[in-house]
């Protein structure tokens, strides 16, 4: 299933023996695990540049955090075990203020993964950063190939200069002789965006981009009811065509989300989901929360001794009892949006107009409070 698989990169045995401990007390459904995280998220921040017409963030009563470099480093007893490391959540990661040092901590650590989303606005900031520091997988958000398209979308961003920015990425990386960051696309598909798809592929290859991953726009407000794509199956099967047949052209991977009615989940109201069991998700408030897409937040892990206190805790044992179960999982979970997980053949996958997006983050106060254990 999708929510187990992660980007492989080589591992130390440790770290082997940890993701398949890890795998096999999933498949045995426990609750209690011997096995660290295979992958751990620190939303960095949750501040943003941007102003994405679908991210919503003015929406909910919006306080920004930065998360400390102490809290990540109260998780260092995972390291040795843990695959990856993701930097990303709801703001954008590459405005933290510590974040070349954080890369630079994190690439003390064998073969720990290192992976963050951006808008590609920052990357000549941090490209110093990347390769110094080894970041193995950098995605960046464009919902449009053409600057009218996207710019709207992403209001903040400027089409052109990201696309410039990620060129000069990967002609640094090609200059260098490196095999890394792998750089994908990640397009978020919509009503206004999704005959651009095929450009999007074209774009992927002229700029030396190995993957374009697409996901559906799920719309929590009125405003946005226009740019919904539920029930217009003929227009996303055309599109999500023309591109498969330009990608398949190019040798460019292309990663499509099923179209809608035409997934294995039924009625289910969510794909089987590992998370509770592969991820630590800890955002920019010290909350930990199921998922990105998931407005729950579970408990402060500044309430326990230690992460690896936390991992076991009486709330993630419930999360991984609950997570799969009609009636018992959380409500974030029975609206589940995430790309991976969602079950695209029901409507309110796509449309969850009132329901909470994103989760009421904490104030910065509470967050600069001594963290337990650091
Ligand atoms: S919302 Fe829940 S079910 Fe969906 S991916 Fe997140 S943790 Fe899994």
């Amino acid at each position: 299933m999708k929510t187990e698989i992660l980007f492989k990169t080589p591992l130390t045995q440790e770290q082997q023996a940890n993701s398949d401990l890890n795998l096999s007390e999933f498949h045995e459904g426990r609750p209690i695990l011997n096995s660290a995280p295979r992958r751990i998220v620190f939303e960095l921040t949750n501040r943003c540049n941007f102003n994405c017409i679908m991210c919503g963030r003015e929406a909910v009563n919006f306080k920004t955090n930065d998360l400390s470099f102490e809290m990540l480093k109260a998780c260092e007893p995972f390291f040795t075990k843990t695959e990856e490391i993701t930097l990303h959540g709801w703001g954008e990661g590459t405005l933290h203020p510590k974040l070349g040092a954080i890369l630079e901590y994190l690439n003390t650590f064998p073969k720990l993964r290192k992976y963050f989303v951006t808008n590609g606005s920052t990357l000549p900031k941090i490209m110093e950063h990347v390769f110094a520091h080894h970041v193995d997988l950098i995605a960046v958000s464009l919902d449009g190939a053409t600057p009218e398209t996207n710019n709207y979308i992403r209001k903040g961003g400027n089409f052109v200069r990201e696309v410039a920015n990620v060129k000069r990425l990967m002609a640094e990386k090609a200059a260098r002789g490196l095999d890394y960051p792998y750089v994908n696309f990640v397009f978020t598909a919509m009503a206004r965006n999704i005959h651009e798809l095929p450009a999007m592929v074209e774009l992927t290859r002229e700029t030396g981009v190995a993957e374009l991953k697409v996901v559906y726009l799920t719309i929590f407000e009125h405003a946005l009811a226009q740019e919904s794509i539920l029930d217009k199956q003929d227009i996303v099967r055309r599109y999500f065509r023309e591109a498969a047949d330009l990608a398949q052209k190019y040798g460019i991977k292309l990663k499509l989300p099923e179209i809608q009615g035409e997934g294995d989940a039924g009625e289910a109201r969510h794909k089987p989901c590992a998370f509770p069991w592969r991820d630590l998700y800890i955002g920019s408030d010290c909350f930990v929360r199921p998922c990105q897409s998931s407005a729950d937040k579970l408990f402060d892990i500044r309430s326990y001794a230690s992460p690896a206190e936390a991992w076991n805790s009486p709330e993630m044992q419930a999360m991984r009892q609950s997570v799969n179960s009609d009636g018992l999982m959380p409500a974030g979970c029975s609206n589940c949006y995430h790309s991976s997980c969602a079950n695209w053949n029901l409507a309110s996958s796509f449309v969850q107009l009132g329901k909470e997006f994103a989760p009421q983050w904490n104030p910065r106060e509470s967050v600069e409070k001594s963290v337990k254990g650091a």
